[in-house]
């Protein structure tokens, strides 16, 4: 029976890859790590500094030179975590509508992600860790104990995504937020670094027609069949 494992999570936004894997964590007691925060920060990083995020090699610079950090969360305000740049709380602005139109462009840079996949690999290195983005399973743990690939159509998605906002008090465009999921879906897949997709031994979860409790049994009996015993199964 293996002890220490390393479960990789990857899908295109909104698919749920998020609540997911936080939820698998606290079954397994794990460190859960969302990688997608980090692109975020930078890109809020970049939209406060004035950069434009079409100047490559200023916004790579920028994303080597912050710090970054995701700590467990300080206030009851509905965060699942503290996100600090440079030690300043940023933790609700880098979900702003600005910072998302922004990080897919950013996220397609060299210098961005070798910054950002250095710090997830010292990070995940300890093992015990559900780590979720785009490309866990593909390029920052391709040896991954465990690689899931969720996926769901953009509408499902984008629905998903309305409901949350909704959920918060914040009332949105759907078809807004629909295009805004394609859009970004369209630059991460085709990006030449590190394109989303499932890594050849993911296994692919559709996930339009199921709940996220749904989602978190299927993992979990894929982790218990790896070895880890999880609930005496
Ligand atoms: O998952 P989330 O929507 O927070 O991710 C924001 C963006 O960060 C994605 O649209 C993608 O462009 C980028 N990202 C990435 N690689 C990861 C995680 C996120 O390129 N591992």
């Amino acid at each position: 029976m293996k002890d220490r494992i390393t479960i990789a999570i990857d899908g295109p936004a909104a698919s749920g890859k998020s609540t997911v894997g936080e939820y698998v964590a606290k079954k397994l007691d794990y460190l859960f790590f969302d990688t997608g925060i980090m692109y975020r920060a930078v890109t809020l990083a970049v939209i406060r500094k004035s950069i434009k995020p079409e100047a490559e090699s200023e916004v790579s610079k920028l994303a080597e030179s912050i710090q970054i950090d995701i700590l467990p969360p300080s206030c009851p305000d509905g965060r699942k975590a503290d996100v600090l740049i440079d030690g300043d709380d940023v933790t609700w602005e880098v979900r702003s509508k600005e910072v998302e139109a922004n990080v897919s462009l950013v996220s397609t840079y060299k210098g961005v992600r070798d910054a950002m996949t250095g710090q997830q690999r010292r990070i995940g290195s300890r093992g015990d860790v559900v780590m979720v983005g785009r490309d866990i399973g593909t390029v920052v743990f391709p040896d991954a104990d465990l690689k899931v690939y969720l996926e769901a159509s953009a509408e499902v998605r984008a629905r998903r995504r309305y409901e949350e906002l909704l959920e918060r008090g914040i009332n949105s465009d759907f078809q807004e937020i629909l295009s805004s999921t394609k859009r970004r879906d369209e630059i991460d897949k085709n990006r030449e670094i590190a394109p989303l997709k499932p890594a050849d031994d993911a296994v692919i979860i559709k996930t339009d027609d199921l709940t996220i409790e749904g989602v978190v049994e299927a993992i979990l009996s894929l982790v218990s069949k790896i070895g880890l015993i999880v609930d005496g199964r």
